[in-house]
């Protein structure tokens, strides 16, 4: 985290596991990043306590906005408050982080999970793309930075080794099709993402990020609490990586 510099930030649902970390180390770095962009689907709700406490904490740094990202017109209402937040910066870094799983075998999957998991997984992501563009243009235009770089003008995609077609891991733990082909999907819309956005030097990279402990990791939003091996607390918890790229990947 140290080494990575943006001024503006976006990370969709950061109301809690990776999402909610992601904000909490990026506003604890030592040199935190201006803007942080908090966004989550029901800021009033529950489940965006923890969020609220923290952006509480740093005030002037972490704005939390409602953004749904399988709603196209939320995402453009966030994008017009989020600019006028920028005062005509642009956004350097923007983490696709939402992401949902339906539990299912091949036998018992529908057609309505697939389209769901899809329209947040991977159409979310790509409207996102879309609509963030002017900003992380924006962004790029202004870096003093050469090349490319997640400091300058960058799209973070979280994929899921779940959705690699050689590695196909943990297939006996969960066969989970709607998320596997989600994911799939979604990188291939980072390498249309990269190919196109390249030209802007903007960076876009699809990253797994190992088994952690969400409610997702956790099994409970997968196969209803039944978990095979204990997948890693998330960083915060664990103070440190010392065992990075130990575990087996889910989901
Ligand atoms: P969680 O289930 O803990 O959190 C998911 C987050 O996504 C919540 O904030 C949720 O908000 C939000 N979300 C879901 N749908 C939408 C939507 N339509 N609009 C906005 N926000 C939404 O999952 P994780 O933190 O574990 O997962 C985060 C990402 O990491 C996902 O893309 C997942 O696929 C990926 N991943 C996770 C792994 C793990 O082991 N945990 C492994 C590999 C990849 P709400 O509270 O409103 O539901």
């Amino acid at each position: 985290m140290e080494v990575l510099n943006p001024r503006s930030v976006l990370v969709t649902g950061s109301n809690r596991g990776i999402g909610l970390e992601l904000v909490k180390q990026l506003v604890e770095k030592s040199d935190p990043p201006e803007w942080i962009f908090a966004t989550c689907r029901d800021p009033e709700g529950p489940r965006a306590k923890s969020l609220k406490n923290l952006a509480a904490q740093h005030q002037h740094r972490v704005e939390i906005i409602q953004l749904d990202t399988s709603d196209p017109s939320s995402i453009k209402a966030a994008a017009a408050k989020i600019t006028e937040c920028l005062h005509g910066a642009g956004l350097n870094l923007l983490f696709n982080n939402a992401g949902i799983v339906k539990s299912s075998s091949l036998e018992s999957e529908t057609p309505e999970n697939m389209l769901e998991v899809y329209n947040t997984n991977v159409v979310g992501p790509m409207v996102m793309g879309q609509v963030f563009l002017p900003l992380l243009r924006k962004a790029s235009k202004d870096s003093l930075l050469k090349g490319m770089s997640c400091s300058k003008a960058a799209i973070v995609n979280i994929s899921s080794d779940c959705g690699s077609i050689t590695n196909l891991l943990a297939w006996d733990i969960g066969q989970i099709p709607n998320y596997r082909c989600s994911k799939a999907a979604l990188n291939m819309l980072n390498r249309c993402q990269s190919l196109q956005y390249a030209q802007d030097e903007i960076l876009c990279v699809a990253l797994h990020p190992g088994w952690l402990q969400t409610d997702m990791g956790s099994g409970n939003e997968t196969l209803g609490g039944v978990v095979a091996p204990t997948p890693k607390p998330i960083l915060s918890e664990e103070e440190g990586s010392e065992h990075e790229g130990e575990e087996p990947a889910r989901p």
